[in-house]
């Protein structure tokens, strides 16, 4: 049977996630419940949509630079984000995770370590409220760690500066995402 991942959403190109033009994967399902978490439609772990790693790539309508991988909880599904991860590397994809868990506490699990090993930028703990990211850089809470664990990027990579994404959903909503010094109204999660 072929690995299919609980997915909340999927962006084909954004330059909000990361450096660059990026493939977006939400997953779906998080328990964590961080207080003022930026998706909480995705904490259920009800089926959202089933989607197969092949399904995800043909997303992609133009070039990306890399995959950006958020939740949810990417480590709630952790065999199928391995897969995920070693495809993205095999398209020459670059790989950067969001994840509620601390690296220490992954680093506990197996599975995830091995997970770790595709990899180039990990940002890792939970959302808070309270710590929310005072500069421009792409992380929620100021908590939240950049482990760069391969050389691929840098801090500066990650810096969003003033860089919004509009969304206008199918029912008519609008979603707006990234990083500005102007308030705009929606924000950041993690
Ligand atoms: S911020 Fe992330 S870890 Fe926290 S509840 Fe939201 S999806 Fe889960």
């Amino acid at each position: 049977m072929k690995t299919q991942l609980n997915i909340h959403a999927v962006i084909p190109s954004s330059r909000v996630n990361g450096p660059g033009a990026r493939l977006v994967v939400f997953f779906q399902g998080c328990a964590r419940l961080c207080g003022g978490c930026f998706n909480p439609e995705t904490h259920s772990f009800g089926i959202k949509e089933f989607l197969p790693i092949d399904g995800i790539f043909e997303r992609i309508q133009t070039p990306v630079e890399g995959i950006t991988v958020s939740g949810g909880e990417p480590f709630a599904q952790t065999e199928g984000l391995i897969l995920l991860l070693k495809a993205a590397r095999e398209r020459s994809l670059s790989t950067i995770v969001y994840t509620g868990y601390t690296i220490e506490e992954l680093n506990k699990i197996e599975a995830a370590r091995e997970a770790l090993k595709y990899i180039d930028v990990l940002v890792d703990g939970p959302f808070i409220e309270t710590e929310k990211e005072p500069t421009l850089l792409a992380r929620g809470s100021s908590n939240q760690g950049f482990h760069f664990l391969t050389n691929r990027y840098s801090k500066e990579d990650f810096i969003m500066d003033g860089k919004v994404e509009v969304t206008i959903k199918k029912d008519g909503s609008i979603v707006e995402t990234g990083f500005s010094r102007v308030p705009f109204r929606a924000g950041f999660g993690r």
